[in-house]
């Protein structure tokens, strides 16, 4: 079978799990944690970074040490894996779904705006939903696909009345937007190296802000909150979150590597859109003027009425054919695990359910198959 996407792991793995196995500094504490911080911070452009077992934890922090309150709202990206809203939930508090805008389907500012101006009130310099009664914390735009989401209004708008942003980034490390990492435009933000994300450690996680108190509160609070650790005093409830050093080191041989990878994925990126960008019923997905997409998971849309088949029967054609692709995520509003929650729209994302396929695009994919699936694409049509 011919993968969706699959990891690289061909540089420095190998040594650097070997130094960790040879110092027997395998677990939550060592050089490599450090390292990995420190350069990861570096690569961001963010003074502080604190590693986490994986990208959910570091959202669930992320949330925890921004002051996000049981039974407050977030707003969130209606189209996204379903982590980014679970995490809002552990703190207690309620996701608010925002649909996402046609174009490059990422968070709609517009839809926040309208949120924002015409279904919430300020009373007492806070921000309350005029539907539930709860008062409005935060925002979490999800930079999905490896695309980034228009900003400057989000976080005019956060400014304006008093939210924190929270990036989710867990898809979009090296991605730009208007010149910038993402992960150091909001106040906070969150990356994943889960084994299908651009660099992986196998699973782990990165908190990135420029907020000293925050990070000294994240990696307080994912080292079990320990006060003094001789007495074994703790002030608060802490969790088992911090990456292992040995997973660190997966980690620091892979950021060695990454401004190749996304190279490799920008170019995957370029070959399938020459290839299909033709073809009646197939639109690629897009690249807006102010950003810089690492193209994570490449991704088109199928118009059955034009292509003569939807998304669903090209999965399964091409999977006897033996390549693997992917719809995206059901769309949090339609989710049973987030029944009752409050959606802004959400049209555009039930169509992208519907239309999207994610196509093989593994970092190491050959140039042939990516023509191979491109061929069987239009083979479809018969
Ligand atoms: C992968 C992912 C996460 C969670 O990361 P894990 O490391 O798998 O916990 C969160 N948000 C988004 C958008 C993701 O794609």
């Amino acid at each position: 079978m011919l993968p969706l996407c699959v990891p690289e792991l061909h540089g420095n793995e190998w040594a650097y799990i070997q130094q960790c196995l040879e110092s027997n500094w395998v677990s939550s504490a060592g050089p490599f944690v450090d390292r990995f911080e420190t350069e990861f911070a570096t690569y961001i452009g963010t003074p502080h970074a604190v590693a986490t077992v994986n990208g959910t934890a570091a959202l669930h922090i992320a949330l925890l040490v921004a002051g996000v309150k049981p039974d407050d709202e977030v707003l969130v990206s209606d189209l996204t894996f379903i982590a980014s809203a679970n995490a809002i939930r552990y703190v207690g508090a309620w996701p608010v779904f925002i649909d996402v805008e046609p174009d490059y389907w990422q968070m709609d500012p517009t839809r926040v705006t309208d949120f924002l101006q015409h279904e919430c009130e300020e009373r007492a310099g806070a921000l309350y939903n005029r539907t539930t009664g709860r008062r409005v914390s935060a925002i979490v735009p999800v930079h999905i696909l490896g695309h980034p989401v228009d900003m400057d209004p989000i976080i005019a708008l956060a400014r304006a009345y008093h939210l924190v942003v929270i990036e989710d980034a867990a898809e979009s490390l090296g991605a730009r937007y208007r010149g910038r990492h993402v992960g150091q435009l909001g106040d906070i933000a969150c990356f994943s190296f889960n084994g299908n994300k651009v660099i992986t450690t196998g699973g782990g996680g990165m908190l990135v802000t420029e907020n000293a108190t925050w990070a000294q509160r994240a990696r307080y609070l994912t080292t079990q909150a320990k006060d003094d650790p001789l007495e074994f005093e703790h002030r608060a409830i802490g969790y088992n979150y911090r990456l292992p050093n040995i997973l660190a080191a997966l980690g620091c041989a892979q950021l060695e590597v990454l401004d190749g990878y996304l190279e490799a994925k920008r170019h995957i990126a370029s070959l399938y859109t020459s290839l299909l960008a033709g073809v009646p019923g197939i639109t690629p997905m897009r690249q807006a003027l102010w950003a810089e997409s690492i193209f994570w998971l490449y991704t088109i849309r199928i118009d059955p009425a034009l292509f003569g088949m939807d998304s669903r029967q090209v999965l399964h054609e091409l999977a006897t054919q033996r390549i693997q692709t992917r719809s995206l995520w059901q769309p949090m509003h339609l989710s049973p695990a987030h029944a009752g929650c409050q959606v802004v729209s959400g049209a555009i994302t039930e169509v992208l359910y519907r239309e999207a396929l994610s196509l093989p695009c593994s970092v190491g994919i050959e140039e042939e198959n990516v023509m191979r699936v491109a061929a069987a694409i239009q083979q479809c049509r018969g």
